[in-house]
């Protein structure tokens, strides 16, 4: 398999500091965003916290296979994710409980790895990913949030969500509980494949048409670039995270 990433981060215009952490590491084919929040210095501790811990356990479980009695190869990948994880949050709510300067602290989280030509997208929170497939543009993870869960449920409209004035609440994160449940699906992999992961910070200033559009026209640095330039044009209020992985060959 053969693919383009690139990750890039930006504080914003608005805030001191950036609590955003991405990680790309294209020996595991492992790509993950997270957007953290809380405490002094919480936010930033805890958005490494989760990208440390997910490589740190993938990285194990993929040199000791045989510390798992699962034998599907799928499954294997979907429990890796999925512990690493939760194994993220727990150590982030343990020190977050250990240490006042931490108390509160939490992080969103959304994880792509590539393996045996599927994609395995994992999430936690309001953190997205996006898949560009086909001259077609995908959100393919849920947000976790107060106003999304609404919207499922129809108790409001895409358009009155926009806007709304509680559209930062998150329903699930890693760190404010002990554990946590994580989403996770399995997609089968096509050249061309485009996958967006982003923070909040980029797509609260950015459709879904105008990420792709970007994806579409330029390679992934100049499309990063951009896309940044972009959120900070409208105003940059958070900080803006965007990991872009192009599947160029398949296996
Ligand atoms: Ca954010």
């Amino acid at each position: 398999m053969r693919i383009t990433s690139c990750g890039m981060t930006d504080v914003g215009l608005k805030r001191g500091h950036n609590e955003d952490n991405y990680l790309i590491n294209e020996e595991l084919n492992l790509f993950v965003v997270a957007d953290g929040m809380g405490g002094h210095a919480g936010g930033e501790y805890a958005s490494a916290i989760a990208v440390n811990t997910v490589e740190e356990i993938v990285t194990s479980m993929e040199l000791h296979p045989e510390a798992s009695d699962e034998h599907d190869p799928v499954e294997l990948t979907r429990q890796k994710l999925v512990h690493a994880i939760r194994l993220a949050g727990r150590r982030i709510y343990e020190k977050a409980k250990e240490q006042p300067e931490y108390h509160g602290m939490g992080t969103t989280a959304v994880v792509l790895m590539l393996d045996q030509g599927n994609a395995f997208i994992a999430h936690v929170g309001d953190s997205r990913i996006y898949l560009v497939r086909d001259g077609r543009v995908e959100q393919v993870t849920e947000d976790h949030s107060l106003i999304a869960e609404k919207v499922r449920h129809g108790l409001l409209t895409p358009e009155e969500a926009k806007n709304h004035r509680m559209r930062n609440v998150i329903t699930r994160s890693l760190g404010y509980q002990e554990d946590v449940e994580v989403d996770l699906q399995v997609r089968a992999l096509r050249k061309g494949d485009q996958f967006l992961l982003c923070s909040d910070g980029l797509s609260g200033h950015l459709a879904a048409d105008e990420l792709q559009d970007h994806l579409q026209r330029y390679a992934p640095q100049e499309a990063a670039r951009r896309l940044i330039g972009v959120a900070c044009d409208r105003g940059g209020e958070d900080n803006i995270t965007t990991v872009i992985c192009r599947i160029e060959e398949t296996p």
